[in-house]
């Protein structure tokens, strides 16, 4: 298979999965908005071509908001987008929390190709808190621009144009939402 056919089954996999979630926007955008945009910005701002990062940038919540299982990821796209899918999934068992936790201490120890899809995610998810917000307080917005920011300081040095991009984005956040 060539990569964009790969690139597209993945796409098409995700797509289906997802099929019945939307976003928590006003609007209730479809789910894969969200890893279609993840995949995208790391093909422009950050300049990635390499497929498995790609691939798992569009797979990279289906285990950890679909049915989708280890297996079925390992048959269809191999071991390797599997294990990077993997490392970007939350343990669901555990409480939102500790969770949110975890992520902060574990972004040091993510492989390079898993920080770039960490940082794309987070770049997303402030991109939509900022421009189509869920109807969240203002406080909730607040602090979960801060959270990334700290999840971001453990992916740092992976790749200077992303990097960049969310550091406006935040600072723009700021602006826009009066905190620190
Ligand atoms: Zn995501």
């Amino acid at each position: 298979m060539s990569t964009s056919t790969d690139i597209l089954a993945a796409v098409h996999f995700a797509s289906d999965k997802h099929r019945n979630q939307r976003r928590k926007n006003k609007k209730e955008t479809p789910y894969i908005n969200h890893p279609i945009a993840v995949a995208h910005l790391l093909a422009t701002v950050a300049g990635v071509s390499d497929s498995p990062t790609l691939i798992a940038a569009v797979l990279h919540d289906t285990i950890e908001d679909t049915e989708t299982t280890r297996e079925e990821l390992d048959s269809e796209f191999g071991v390797g987008v599997r294990q990077l899918v993997e490392e970007v999934t939350d343990d669901k068992t555990l409480e939102k929390h500790v969770r949110k936790q975890l992520q902060i201490e574990h972004a040091p120890e993510l492989s390079y190709r898993a920080k770039l899809i960490k940082l794309a995610d987070l770049t997303c998810n402030v991109t939509d808190v900022l421009d189509d917000p869920p109807p969240w307080p203002h406080e909730r917005r607040v602090s979960y621009l801060k959270w990334t920011e700290q999840v971001i300081a453990g992916c740092r040095g992976t790749n200077e144009k992303l990097e960049q991009h969310y550091d406006r984005l935040v600072a723009r956040g700021r602006l826009a939402l009066h905190g620190d």
